[in-house]
């Protein structure tokens, strides 16, 4: 592992700083108590692999995660037990998350019996049906297999396994995008409920910005393994200044239409993470891309108070927007 660096912070909370193979490099994330904060890039920029390392499914190479006060990036045995139970995981892939050949009672009660092994049979029964009706389903759906439902619910099956151990913190990794978009926004909607009533923290990875729009608190964007813009999500909608940001905005079909809504395409393919540009990751798609942007590498530095971009000339190109045929709508 070469030059990689992430370093993340949940505040309230917890907060990382690690090494790893490429996927990740350098980014610097803060992740506030009782948020929904949302990490948004395509497909290789590293998101998933960030989600991974703060729930220590993966070892970091190098660096510090803090949950809660204390650093979890070295942890072993117990303590990682016990961490397990307050950070949960909701797949991706609802289809492929569930061993079919489990009941949704099993399903369900089987993280309670391993984080919560003071309970009684009966207990758990109990538990497993509090926990469907929690999430939209019957007490007698734990009878049944996974195939016998529908994609939509077959998450809500992964959210309430999830939630078995009370965690404090969930992160789901494009936790809709392999439902249809019919029942996206149910899901999505039960997360956002169930953050609030459960009083938990909520990290959402999210391929598209339209996703965690009306759900995120917070968002940052990620490019190549890095933080490129981060911030307020209504104020990166209202007014992104990377032109990634840009970029994932315009996409956005309804987005285009909103208030100071800014049109960009970008052309050429996603580089690999693997051999990044030089400088900023960015310039070789970068439509304001200047010479000095393929040798400098520019800093995740504060815009507001509130957010950050990494960009040399985030200034001028919010001053030049109208002069560049960027039409704010
Ligand atoms: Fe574009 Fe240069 Fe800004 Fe990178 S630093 S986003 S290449 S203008
Ligand atoms: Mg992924």
């Amino acid at each position: 592992a070469d030059g990689l660096k992430k370093h993340f912070h949940l505040g309230g909370g917890f907060m990382a700083e690690t090494k790893l193979v490429r996927a990740v490099d350098g980014v610097s994330i803060e992740v506030r108590r009782g948020e929904t904060f949302a990490i948004v890039g395509e497909s290789g920029c590293g998101k998933s692999t960030l989600a991974r390392l703060l729930m220590r499914l993966l070892e970091p190479t190098e660096g510090a995660i803090e949950f809660e006060g204390r650093d979890i990036a070295g942890i072993r045995g117990r303590d990682l037990r016990e961490l397990r139970r307050d950070m949960q995981f909701v797949f991706q892939d609802p289809f492929s998350s569930l061993n079919p050949r489990m009941s949704v009672g099993k399903l369900v009660g089987e993280p309670i019996e391993t984080h919560r092994p003071g309970l009684s049979r009966a207990q758990r029964r109990q538990e497993v049906a509090r926990l469907l009706s929690t999430v939209g389903l019957r007490p007698e759906h734990a009878d049944r297999y996974p195939h016998e439902f529908s994609g939509g619910q077959r998450q809500r099956i992964g959210i309430a396994r999830a939630l078995a151990s009370n965690p404090r913190l969930v992160i789901g990794d494009e936790p809709v995008s392999a439902l249809d978009v019919s029942v996206q926004a149910q899901v999505v909607n039960l997360l956002h409920d169930l953050k609030s009533e459960l009083d938990m923290t909520l990290v959402i990875i999210a391929h598209d910005l339209a996703v965690i729009r009306h759900m995120s608190d917070r968002v940052a964007v990620m490019y190549l393994g890095q933080v490129v813009e981060s911030g307020p999500t209504d104020e990166i909608f209202a007014n992104p200044r990377h032109p990634y940001t840009m970029a994932l905005l315009s996409a956005i079909p309804e987005a285009a239409h909103g208030r100071a809504r800014t049109r960009l395409a970008l052309s050429g393919e996603t580089p690999s993470p693997a051999a990044p540009p030089s400088g900023c990751r960015f310039h070789t798609r970068c439509p304001f891309a200047r010479e000095d942007c393929a040798t400098r590498i520019p800093e995740l530095g504060a815009a507001t108070q509130e957010s950050r971009v990494a960009c040399h000339y985030w200034q001028e190109i919010a001053a030049d927007r109208p002069a560049a045929g960027l039409t704010p709508a």
